[in-house]
């Protein structure tokens, strides 16, 4: 199923690596936990134990210290091979908020233990039903009572609460008009939730269109010890700001890693399906979409790619990440819509496994942030045009 080109791009051996790992979780896998809705723990247990979900974390903290290029490449190889990374993506890159910006005590203390799989810290806790996309809206609160945090209001898609040990949360410690900017007055907190659940928080799942452990939270006087601010009480939107590239462009890898499996299959089907006695690859009709949903792949993996190395040197890159989580989830979504159209019918069927990449590759278009708000990045901060909000 794999094009010639295989394992041939950054990190071959890793990709090769991935990929064996990844042959132990085939389709049927996926199928049953699809239907249940039900969390793919065995297939996560085998990234950590490989090592692939502490990859970013420095070699100090007990991690393999890769660039972001290297988790590309892991996330892609997932994808690829019909996993999906978005059961732990989250573990790679949510420590990134406590190793730029938690005291060298709370890195001490979690980031050896995240690294080992120990513990989980992938839940993220920002989107609020009332506040969308306009993050400096939340209401969520946290009011210091002596050596505590008091916390109260609600969050919506958070990921993985059920799956995570430690969430990083993001409430208001002031009121958005108290401070110069609306963005200020916002704090992270590291929740430990095997202590919160029952104790002033409530997880409550939401089901949705793909297997995805996503959750609605209430927080009704969670108590959190102060020491487990992150960083300054009043400049947590900037942390949040500070991890968003790294996260928009290893979902733009796995983005790629879906564009690719979409060609391979949709190429190969092409090849082996015979109708009016010859292949139907061999109509133009049925090859053109295929060798253009592989050059829009392609074009948004060099993107993908250069974001990840202007960010590895520490270069900015804010553009770059925007572009290519745009590019590449529109591929992916391309490449699918062709994907099921080669396959006819049979792309419909559930033990193809096409439809089910269709449903999962779709939310890239809308979260961790949605076409529009890239665009209104772009718009504003490459070209200067005026801000729209
Ligand atoms: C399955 C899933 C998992 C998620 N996991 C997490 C998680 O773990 N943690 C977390 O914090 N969040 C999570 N999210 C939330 C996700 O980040 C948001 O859904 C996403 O950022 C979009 O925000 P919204 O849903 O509030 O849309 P809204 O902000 O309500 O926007 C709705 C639509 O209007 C458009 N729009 C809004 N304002 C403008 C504007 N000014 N100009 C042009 N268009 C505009 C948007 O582009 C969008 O298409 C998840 C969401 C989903 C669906």
């Amino acid at each position: 199923m794999r094009s010639p080109s295989a394992f041939t791009g950054d990190y071959p051996e890793i990709r090769e690596a991935v990929a064996q790992l990844c042959a132990d979780f085939p389709g049927d896998y996926w199928r049953a936990l699809d239907q249940e809705r039900a969390y793919p723990t065995e297939f996560v247990q085998a990234l950590t134990e490989a090592g692939y979900l502490s990859v970013l974390i420095p070699e100090q903290y007990g991690g393999a210290g890769l660039p972001l290029g290297a988790a590309c490449a892991i996330l892609e190889e997932i994808q690829r091979a019909g996993c999906n990374g978005g059961a732990c993506h989250a573990q790679m890159y949510t420590m990134g908020t406590l190793l730029r910006h938690g005291s060298e005590q709370q890195k001490q203390r979690y980031l050896p233990a995240i690294a080992s799989g120990e513990l989980r810290l992938q839940a993220f806790g920002v989107t609020e039903p009332g506040s969308g996309t306009d993050t400096t809206r939340i209401r969520t609160r946290a009011e210091r009572d002596g050596d505590h945090y008091v916390i109260n209001g609600s969050k919506v898609w958070i990921s993985r609460t059920e799956h995570s040990d430690l969430m990083v949360l993001l409430v208001r410690t002031a009121p958005r008009d108290a401070g110069a900017k609306p963005s200020d007055g916002m704090s992270v907190l590291l929740v430990d939730l095997r202590e919160a659940v029952g104790q002033g928080l409530t997880i409550k799942p939401t089901r949705t269109m793909m297997n995805h452990a996503t959750t609605e939270l209430f927080f009704d006087d969670l108590r959190v010890p102060a020491e487990n601010l992150v960083g300054e009480e009043g400049r947590g939107f900037r942390y949040i700001l500070d991890g968003m590239n790294a996260e928009r462009i290893l979902i733009a890898a796995e983005c790629i890693g879906d564009a690719r499996y979409f060609v391979d299959r949709a190429s190969s089907y092409a090849g082996d399906r015979e109708v009016f006695g010859r292949p139907i690859g061999e109509n133009q009709g049925v090859q053109f979409p295929i060798a253009r949903a592989h050059v829009q792949t392609e074009a948004a993996a060099a993107i993908v790619q250069e974001a990840a190395r202007r960010f590895d040197a520490g270069d900015d890159c804010g553009a770059q990440a925007n572009m290519s989580k745009l590019l590449a989830s529109e591929a992916a979504w391309a490449a699918g819509d062709t994907c099921i159209q080669t396959y006819g019918g049979f792309g419909f069927a559930e033990e193809y496994d096409i439809e089910r990449k269709f449903r999962e590759t779709r939310l890239y278009q809308v979260a961790p942030i949605s076409t529009n708000l890239i665009l209104s990045y772009v718009a504003t901060h490459e070209l200067g045009l005026p801000r729209s909000y």
